[in-house]
């Protein structure tokens, strides 16, 4: 009888980067020295680093290889066009305008399309592309399912479109005043969730008929496409590159953070089908990331990203990556741990009101568990809750979403299975002594994106009891 066998990983390590062990002392002082915020840790003081995805996956020696070959020209670099091939071949639109990161290609965009007083429906809000449709005079609009809202929830395609929810707004506030929508796969605050082709399909079509542009958050799509392959029928024989090309052939351009699915430490772009909005944006790159053919990237980097973007469509690559985070996933839910269901593509989402019903919203459980986290063993993740949410523009209160989550993202090609286990522990160790956990209060708040430099301070257990009236 044929067996299952194990996914494992297409590769094998040429060289390593050596960690830091610290004592629990020692990063007990540090979270307190970061203000309780784990993006104030200095990564000397990380063992085992799952803040972010972003930018921190391990390159391939090929892509190494391609640094060397870096042209460093000011302008025409040899490196953009192989860049732009690459992009062509894989994601399918006709222009493109490299920038350092994604928030690059978003405020570019944002600038050109969105008009004050505009509207941008999207399926769920991501923290920097809500900022620049803000600072362009626009106003994001959720038009997510309401499944995506539900940590629970085993719906298989969470990122999916509400048709209901974008007819509504079509109908409250007119097409004029919607520039384009916002279509981001495998969404990131959701807990790593895809959305199906038929979803991508008939959102565009619906768009489209009012005249609505459709670009599409195009920083894991490739993700998406696996498990557009793994769960949606007709496409299990398809490769992750067709699925990718037929996501992309329904919007009419991206922006790209390249430092996700296309295993690079810097890099994005902004591509466009549109000839008149593409000159504008090779405009507007000069003023704001550099040349239009390098946009904030050296040549290698250019480089380096074309061969990453041929890696990141290779299922064994993308098979044994989501293999890895479903491997911690299933490690937590046996335990009892509560996590967002199904497990994503990038990481695992602690649901922070379930492990910590003790501690009310208004005093950040999931950045309270983060912390405590990084305290039990030198685990770094990171909060998606009330902190990363901010306030309220018009009343400026907190805005408090219904998903309070610690996020542990999984760099690509950098940990072995045994970190996860070992992550797995700590957080089972959490989970056994969860009621000492205390919450937070604030103590510095940035204007912008307060979750990366905001700092904290642990309310103590009396004056919980006196005080909380939430
Ligand atoms: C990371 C990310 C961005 C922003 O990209 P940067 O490269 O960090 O500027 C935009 N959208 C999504 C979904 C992301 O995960």
């Amino acid at each position: 009888m044929l067996k299952k066998r194990s996914w494992a990983e297409p590769y094998k390590i040429k060289m390593v980067e050596h960690l830091t062990m610290t004592t629990r002392r020692q990063r007990e002082r540090a979270i307190a020295d970061a203000g309780f915020n784990t993006f104030l840790l200095r990564s000397r003081d990380v063992y085992i680093d799952l803040l972010t995805d972003s930018g921190t996956s391990a390159m391939s020696d090929m892509q190494w290889a391609a640094l060397m070959r870096g042209d460093e020209a000011y302008a025409g670099s040899e490196n953009f066009y192989h860049l732009e091939e690459a992009m062509r071949r894989h994601y399918g639109y006709k222009h493109l305008i490299p920038t350092h990161q994604g928030r690059g290609a978003e405020n570019i965009l944002s600038r050109i399309c969105i008009k004050p007083g505009d509207y941008v429906p999207g399926n769920m809000y991501f923290t920097t592309t809500k900022l620049h449709q803000e600072l362009a005079g626009g106003k994001f609009v959720d038009v997510i399912i309401d499944e995506a809202h539900n940590p629970d929830s085993e719906f298989p395609f969470k990122g999916n479109c509400d048709l209901k929810k974008i007819q509504r707004l079509i109908d409250d506030v007119g097409a004029d005043k919607i520039p384009y929508l916002s279509l981001e796969t495998n969404v990131n605050m959701a807990g790593g969730q895809p959305c199906s082709l038929a979803n991508i399909r008939d959102t565009a079509a619906l768009c489209h008929k009012h005249g609505i542009n459709v670009f599409l958050d195009a920083t894991r799509a490739i993700e998406n496409a696996f498990f557009i392959k793994e769960r949606e029928p007709g496409y299990a024989d398809k490769s992750l590159a067709d699925i990718l090309l037929e996501i992309c052939s329904h919007t009419d351009g991206c922006t790209m953070s390249a430092k996700k699915d296309s295993l690079v430490n810097i890099g994005g772009f902004l591509a466009i089908n549109d000839d008149a909005i593409a000159d504008e944006a090779r405009n507007l790159v000069v003023v704001y990331e550099g040349l239009h053919t390098y946009g904030g990237m050296a040549g290698r980097d250019m480089e380096a990203l074309a061969v990453g973007i041929e890696e990141s469509v290779q299922f064994d690559h993308i098979h044994a990556r989501i293999g890895q985070v479903e491997y911690l996933g299933h490690k937590l839910i046996e335990a009892g741990v509560p996590i967002v269901h199904p497990i994503g593509g990038h990481g695992i989402f602690i649901n922070a009101k379930k492990f910590l019903p003790h501690i009310p919203q208004s005093q950040f459980p999931a950045q309270a568990l983060a912390a405590a986290l990084y305290v039990d063993g030198g685990v770094r993740g990171m909060e998606r809750g009330a902190v990363s949410a901010g306030r309220d523009k018009e009343t400026g209160e907190n805005i408090l979403p219904s998903l309070e989550l610690v996020r542990l993202t999984i760099p690509r090609r950098v940990y072995t299975q045994a970190h996860m286990d070992v992550t797995a522990e700590s957080v089972m160790s959490l989970w056994d002594d969860r009621e000492k956990i205390v919450g937070l209060e604030l103590t510095y708040e940035p204007k912008h994106l307060r979750f990366f430099q905001a700092r904290f301070a642990p309310i103590n257990a009396d004056r919980v009891l006196n005080t909380d009236v939430s």
